[in-house]
């Protein structure tokens, strides 16, 4: 491994890239290769690969069992099962989202013409701020949409009071919270419903897929109808629905990772211990802390970077995928920033001032089995000669170099 010591060892600056392979931000968590092609021959031997299979029923109920609710209803991405719930609790009008968040979260309600109003976060837990929320309600809201961002849960028993005083649906996009905890309940437990996706990117992925998990029973049963074209039987058609199947590959990779997830969370975490040690020790960075009271899934480690550090964030993400770590700004600009909602809603962003802040702040950084302790204190000497350097310094450098 290359030592990296002064800003001249920087790949910014013409030295060698610190890794020859580029190191990336979720890259797929991987169970057992054997028990997933024990799962495919027998696919294969079955000749069922779609259509509520043997493996898709397996996995809802093992999935239930494991997320501590009665009803998990299996669909092909996490966008359609937003779409899905958003559709079948009779959303219309205004729905109350964060604009911090992936940009589906808004689109799943924009895609059936409801109006996602971006609501402002808080700026230490960078989850929905429930005064916001509060703030956006009008006659045409009937529900709120909130994220349990980088897996901690947002305020749900405030954002509970807000809706039960308005007379609100609320529903939660729990794509990142797959396995975590809110106050030590499981995170599925809150509102009339929660989302999962299974992305390959995601802390547990079928490849591609999603899910929606409820205690409610007819909840589930007209979401079975919706993403089965509302097919309630052969020949029967009664209801107006989608195509949201999960297929039997896709929960083949689930039932495979599922037995890989105390795995998975027991290496982010440790590389988040060492992220955190090793970056909290320089001035002007702070890892986004997960509370070991809760379970957590460790699949993001944020970087906030302060006034104190002296170059910019976007200065540090260029210097890092220099040296093919490929660091990724999150949720920036913020969903209301990006083309569509710009252009509808112009003037939401005058009311999302912590939402910018936090945009402008965050670099998340690669974790998973594939990254080691090693490289991790790699990345951490990258900091350091970032935040040694003095302004000028650094800028003198740019000049020769750029
Ligand atoms: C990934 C993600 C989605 C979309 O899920 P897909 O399975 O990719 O369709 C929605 N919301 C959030 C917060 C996400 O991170």
């Amino acid at each position: 491994m290359k030592q990296l010591k002064s800003l001249h060892d920087l790949a910014l600056f013409g030295a060698s890239p610190a890794f020859a392979e580029p190191l990336h931000v979720g890259r797929p968590n991987l169970g057992s290769r054997e028990a997933f092609l024990a799962y495919a021959n027998a696919i294969f031997d079955r000749r069922w690969l779609s259509n509520n299979g043997p493996l898709v029923q397996e996995f809802e109920r093992r999935l239930a069992e494991f997320l501590g609710v009665t009803h998990c209803v299996a669909m092909c991405n996490g966008t359609i099962a937003l779409e899905i719930a958003i559709r079948a609790l009779e959303l219309k009008g205004e729905v109350i989202v964060p604009s911090y968040t992936f940009i589906a979260t808004a689109h799943a309600l924009q895609w059936q013409e409801i109006t996602p109003v971006f609501a402002d976060i808080d700026l230490q837990t960078h989850n929905l701020d429930p005064e916001a929320v509060r703030r956006m309600i009008t006659p045409r809201t009937t529900g709120i949409l909130g994220v349990h961002l980088w897996g901690r849960g947002c305020p749900v028993i405030e954002l509970q009071a807000v809706a039960e005083e308005h007379e609100l649906k609320l529903l939660f996009d729990a794509s990142h919270a797959f396995g975590c905890t809110h106050d030590g309940v499981p995170i599925g437990a809150f509102g009339e419903c929660a989302v999962f996706s299974f992305h390959a990117t995601k802390f547990f992925n079928t490849f591609e897929g999603g899910a929606v998990i409820t205690d409610n029973e007819d909840l589930a049963v007209k979401m079975r109808l919706m993403k089965n074209f509302g097919f309630s039987g052969y020949d029967n058609v009664i209801y107006p629905g989608t195509n949201g199947k999960m297929t039997e590959m896709a929960a083949a990779m689930g039932l495979v990772n599922l037995d890989a997830v105390d795995e998975f969370v027991a290496v982010n975490r440790r590389n988040h211990v060492l992220y955190s040690q090793r970056l909290n020790a320089i001035e002007g960075l702070s890892v986004l802390a997960y509370d070991d009271c809760e379970q957590n899934n460790y699949q993001y480690v944020v970087v906030e970077v302060g006034e104190a550090f002296p170059v910019s964030r976007d200065e540090i993400v260029h210097a890092l995928q220099a040296e093919n770590v490929l660091a990724r700004r999150y949720f920036w600009p913020g969903c209301h920033n990006m083309l569509p909602y710009r252009a509808f809603y112009p003037h939401v962003g005058l009311l999302l001032p912590n939402t910018a802040t936090v945009a402008d702040r965050v670099i998340v950084l690669p974790t998973g089995a594939t990254v080691d302790e090693s490289q991790i204190e790699t990345i951490a000497d990258i900091f350091n000669i970032l935040s040694y350097s003095k302004k000028v310094g650094y800028q003198e450098c740019c000049r020769e170099f750029l």
